[in-house]
């Protein structure tokens, strides 16, 4: 499998070199060249493989002959190395937790999955890479836990002062070891700003071998395509239809892979995007105008994007045909005040708690639905409650408690180094952090 950049066709990778460089010339998206058909017998008869065996079978054409079967089948057990179930809500909605990884949300299939394949691209290498990621929240996290005591691979995350939650601030500061987390002095944008700065730099990319670490990476993309098929598995053997499936999205990679997993062969009734006001795609759904916006703050801050990076490879796999994508993707979006009042409601009629995220898709599910009448489906739980305890005991006036592995977390001591956003300081500390380990 070979993967061309989409701002400049000619650009043609292996998976490698694209899970290394993370994005091409110009800052264009990877994308594989042909996308994987599954037969139909292998979709029907899901249930008799393992889940280790389905997620082998997701990945093993888009890495192609840069990792060998053996070592994919390891990574592809640890990416995978908790419960993903498929929890009912009601008689319409069901819920697949994502979130019971080591850091409780989604980006840790992601993150993990990157995480092995650079760690193993690297082994053979004598340099080191420096992993460079801003994050608002869950990002930073999921990859520090990916990453941590990973041979051969530095990790330096910025993170905006006082904007994160507290359990997230811990899983990013409280490892130490091969990790660094950066407290910038200002908003999550500006972390991001730093990030782009340090990897158009021309001395930093010339004494450090920096890599990204964001949604945009293939290694990070293709991987969630797993937990559609394990959902699916799950479905089969609790509903005779296909299932609508409602992704609460920001970036867009998580909506991207469950739609690259249709296009090979995944049964799927319907796509919903479910965005706060965030409006990007719902717009361009009613409008089929593009436009990136100013980022609206909101309570499902995971979400709190202004220019969805991914969402261009949703318009490549549709072949730029609006009116296919338009039959099989809705778009919604869901304000703060709608989210609270999903998140009481689920919890007092269904006995479900929800986070902002999920409840984001939950309320565009339900619209969905209302208007749909007679489907069925499933909307992807992509945080843990704990991780946003302050909508929800908001919402619900209930105090959540920590799951045990949270618990020894924060106790754990918060090492983190302040730095105003500004380029100079960011730059000094990666040159800085170069040298001492030479
Ligand atoms: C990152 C994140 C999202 C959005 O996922 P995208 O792939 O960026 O669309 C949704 N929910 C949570 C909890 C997240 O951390």
């Amino acid at each position: 499998m070979k993967y061309y950049n989409l701002k400049d066709k000619t650009e043609v990778v292996d998976f490698k070199t694209a899970a290394i460089k993370g994005q091409g010339k110009e800052k264009g998206l990877f994308f594989p060249e042909f996308i994987p058909q599954f037969d139909k017998d292998f979709i029907e008869n899901l249930y008799q493989y393992s889940d280790e065996e389905i997620a082998f079978q997701c990945m093993k054409d888009f890495v192609g002959d840069t990792i060998s079967s053996d070592v994919l089948k390891q990574i592809v057990s640890e990416t995978i190395h908790f419960e993903i179930p498929l929890k009912r809500i009601n008689e319409q909605m069901y819920s697949l937790e994502l979130f019971h990884g080591p850091t409780l949300a989604f980006k840790d299939v992601g993150a993990k999955f990157m995480s092995r394949c650079l760690s193993y691209f690297m082994s053979n290498e004598n340099k080191k890479v420096t992993v460079l990621a801003a994050t608002s929240g869950d990002t930073g996290g999921a990859v520090a836990h990916g990453f941590y005591k990973t041979k051969n691979i530095n990790v330096v995350i910025l993170y905006p002062k006082n904007r994160v939650s507290e359990v997230q601030e811990k899983q990013l500061t409280a490892l130490g070891e091969n990790i660094s987390a950066l407290e910038v002095d200002s908003s999550f944008d500006d972390c991001q700003r730093l990030v782009k700065q340090a990897f158009s730099d021309d001395e930093i990319s010339s004494t450090l071998f920096l890599t990204s670490a964001n949604s945009i990476n293939v290694a990070r993309w293709l991987p969630q395509q797993i937990y559609y098929f394990l959902a699916l598995k799950q479905w089969k053997k609790l509903e005779k239809e296909n299932p609508v499936i409602c992704v609460p999205s920001g970036n867009f990679g998580n909506i991207c892979a469950g739609i690259l997993a249709h296009f090979r062969g995944l049964p799927a009734e319907h796509f919903i995007a479910a965005c706060n006001e965030n409006d990007v795609v719902p717009q361009y759904l009613r409008t089929q105008k593009l436009e990136a916006k100013e980022t609206i703050a909101t309570l499902s801050n995971a979400m709190d994007v202004g220019n969805p990076s991914n969402f261009i490879r949703i318009l490549e796999l549709f072949n730029y045909e609006f009116k296919q994508l338009r039959n099989k993707i809705s778009g919604y979006s869901i304000d703060d005040k709608k989210t609270l009042e999903t998140i009481k409601k689920v919890y007092e009629k269904d006995h479900y708690l929800l986070e902002p995220h999920s409840a984001v898709a939950y309320t565009a599910m339900e619209q969905y639905l209302s208007e749909n009448p007679g489907k069925k489906g499933f909307i992807l739980g992509t945080a843990h409650p704990v991780k946003f305890p302050d909508a929800v005991e908001k919402a619900t006036h209930e105090t959540i408690d920590l799951p045990e592995s949270l618990e020894s977390l924060m106790k754990k001591e918060k090492k983190s180094i302040e730095i105003q956003p500004d380029f100079a300081e960011l730059k000094r500390f990666l040159l800085y952090k170069n040298q001492q380990e030479l």
